[in-house]
């Protein structure tokens, strides 16, 4: 009776963004969508619909090479507002079904229905009335995986993508682990994937075949033992609570490579004031900031620090940034993205006394708010530092702004 059973779910929104364009005008349906900035500017494939996916088109791919292999797909802007909107919503109904919900995204959550046997009987039927409610209701498909662990409801969620549903039974992890190809394995990167192709190593099986010694000799011992974990069915010891910690982020392609100083103080300050009225909107308070940094040959790398207030505003955020980005780089190649996040993110309510806030710090924090009342007032105003617009004004119509893509 006391059978051990899985109660980690992972909910991922399957082609958000794209999912929602076609719920909101229906004429999209069944066609080649890709959602993302101007095909002359930069930016890359937010979100592509399965139509587009079975011709070759993938997020993160540049648009301009989208449209390139298939212009005649019905190329959009994104449209962030209405994605968050939907978001809240949905991850309010989350709540509805598990005692715990983790955001990891915009599109994905895990829900924790641990300790839940004397509410749920069976958690198969909760969840799959679950999938079906959010069709219905919301207009938006989900793939769903059930697992022990988060790690691998992760990776179940995955597997059987659009609308799929996958249950990983306890100790089963193992022989999962025999069906999937080696770029499903959450946490190997393109780099390590590369690497990995130069011996020839292409497959789950053939990841088993070469010895941990081996492994650590091409991938180095940390990710050599987090992928000795995954093949043993084991969740990886360095996928720790902090792994699923909600954050959020923003992230930026430049019209123009950032040479100066002064232009890379002035991409920071307009990331900051994004990230705060983010923060501010979704009424989050964090405590750790992570500057990401891509140089123009694609290299990339992110840094973080840990601070002491929790109630960011742009000036906090902006600074932090700068320190981290001076510590780290004493001159630099010219800067093609750069991107801030804020992690490990709670809601406001769970504020404890902040000590470390100065009357200034309330004072700039009353100016974020303020911008943010005005564009809830007057709708999608544009208020932006005057520090910033040296980075668009070449070029103002090609200004592109490349969010986190979504599958
Ligand atoms: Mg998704």
């Amino acid at each position: 009776m006391n059978k051990q059973r899985s109660e980690i779910a992972h909910v991922d929104l399957d082609a958000y963004f794209v999912a929602v364009e076609q719920r909101d005008f229906p004429e999209l349906q069944g066609k080649p969508v890709i959602v993302g900035g101007s095909p002359e500017s930069r930016s890359v494939v937010s979100s592509c619909s399965y139509e587009a996916r079975e011709k070759g088109i993938h997020s993160g791919m540049s648009m301009k090479k989208a449209h390139a292999l298939l212009p005649e797909a019905i190329f959009r802007r994104p449209r962030f507002d209405e994605y968050r909107k939907t978001s809240v919503e949905i991850m309010k109904f989350f709540c509805e079904y598990a005692p715990g919900v983790q955001q990891m995204s915009i599109d994905e959550a895990f829900l924790d229905f641990q300790n839940t046997r004397y509410l749920y009987d069976d958690l198969l039927v909760v969840l799959k009335k679950l999938q079906e409610r959010l069709l219905s209701q919301f207009g938006l498909s989900c793939s769903i995986g059930l697992a022990p662990s988060h790690y691998f409801a992760k990776l179940a969620s995955d597997f059987d993508k659009p609308y799929g549903f996958v249950h990983i039974e306890p100790d089963t992890e193992k022989s999962f682990v025999n069906r999937l190809s080696i770029e499903n394995i959450w946490g190997l990167g393109k780099q390590s994937l590369k690497r990995l192709s130069i011996y020839e190593i292409r497959t789950v099986q053939d990841l088993k075949k070469i010895s941990p010694q081996n492994l650590s000799v091409i991938l180095g011992k940390s990710y050599a033992q987090y992928i000795g974990a995954v093949l043993e069915g084991e969740p990886p010891h360095s996928f720790t609570r902090s792994s699923i910690e909600r954050s959020t982020s923003v992230e930026e392609t430049f019209p123009q490579d950032l040479q100066t100083g002064d232009a890379v103080r002035a991409g920071l300050l307009s990331l900051a004031q994004k990230l705060s009225g983010r923060l501010n909107a979704d009424h989050h308070i964090s405590s750790v900031i992570v500057l990401k940094v891509r140089f123009k040959d694609f290299s990339t790398f992110t840094v973080q620090k840990t601070i002491f207030q929790q109630h960011l505003h742009t000036q906090k955020i902006y600074e932090t940034a700068v320190g981290l980005f001076k510590k780290r780089w004493k001159t630099f190649d010219p800067i093609r993205l750069m991107g801030i996040a804020a992690k490990r993110l709670q809601n406001e309510s769970q504020l404890v006394p902040d000590m470390f806030e100065t009357n200034k710090d309330t004072a700039l924090r009353k100016i974020d708010k303020t911008a943010l009342d005005l564009k809830n007032k007057y709708g999608n105003v544009s208020l932006r530092p005057a520090r910033t617009f040296s980075l668009y004004a070449k070029d103002t119509k090609k200004k592109n702004i490349s969010k986190k893509t979504d599958s």
